[in-house]
């Protein structure tokens, strides 16, 4: 499931692959990829229009078009945006939405899934934002995220650590891969009240919350063994190398030889270190 890391890699790879072009034609194909405007009114907002620049809030990808709207792409589950040299490129199985650039070239939103989707939002708040996503909170790298801003966020939260790191409404952009390795690094059990750190314990969260999510990053983000996630060119992500906790249960931890637990904790599976995380 794509996260942070991941987006951010295909946002890197708009920015160098298909911003200046304009779009020539749309043709969507799945219904349920476009279904917060008709494909009439989606494809009528981007046809014609310039990719002005490449953005990216938690999960979300921002495209600006040149009028001031803004293409928004989540790819939830299972989604993948592909951008290929030309029309005549193979269409892969699962492909709903195929945008035709000036140059040829096209991007393609593959979701075998289904849950993925694209829209162009018109409407944006004071800072730009578009205003279908003013519930998003803080992006952990766009915003900085210092101990300050995550003690405020962390008060008065009675949920688990890893139940507030999957909470987009307070921090944008981690899901269950990186909210493991981020706890495995701040050594903090993933069953912890939010609310009962320590200063220290929330400095440390704070600098394990922007390392994690900026390692991966520079790695361009994790494929696992399905191999679903890719870039905009197609080619995988290398952090899985680097997976501490994540889909280790049972092999010792780097740390300190314990074997990695798994446990189910707010609806999804956790792994630690039961010995050096508290
Ligand atoms: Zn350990």
């Amino acid at each position: 499931v794509p996260e942070l890391p991941e987006v951010e890699t295909v946002r890197r790879g708009l920015e160098r692959s298909v911003i200046g072009r304009r779009v020539q034609s749309v043709h969507v194909t799945g219904r349920r990829t476009i279904r917060r405007q008709t494909p009439a009114e989606f494809g009528a907002a981007l046809t014609g229009r310039q990719l002005l620049v490449a953005g990216r809030r938690g999960k979300y990808l921002l495209i600006g078009l040149e009028d001031g709207a803004t293409l928004v792409v989540h790819l939830r589950m299972s989604g993948q945006l592909l951008h290929v040299p030309g029309a005549a490129e193979p269409v892969a199985d699962h492909t709903h939405v195929r945008i035709a650039l000036d140059d040829g070239s096209e991007l393609r939103f593959v979701d075998p899934r289904t849950f993925g989707e694209l829209f162009v939002a018109a409407e944006h708040d004071s800072a730009g934002r578009p205003v279908a996503l003013a519930a998003l909170g803080t992006d952990p790298l766009l915003d900085r995220l210092g101990p300050g801003r995550l003690g405020r966020l962390l008060a008065n939260r009675r949920t688990s650590l890893k139940a507030f790191l999957l909470d987009q409404h307070a921090l944008a952009g981690i899901g269950n891969l990186y909210a493991d390795e981020i706890l495995f690094r701040a050594r903090l059990l993933p069953d912890r009240r939010a609310a009962s750190l320590t200063p220290a314990e929330v400095r440390r969260l704070a600098l394990a919350v922007r390392q994690v999510l900026a390692e991966a990053v520079e790695l361009r983000g994790s494929s696992l063994r399905d191999a679903r996630y890719r870039d905009l060119q197609g080619d995988l992500g290398a952090f899985q190398s680097r997976h501490a906790v994540y889909g280790r249960a049972g092999q010792p931890c780097i740390r300190c030889g314990t074997p990695i637990e798994r446990a189910k904790l707010a609806g999804r599976s956790a792994h630690f270190c039961g010995a050096c995380q508290r």
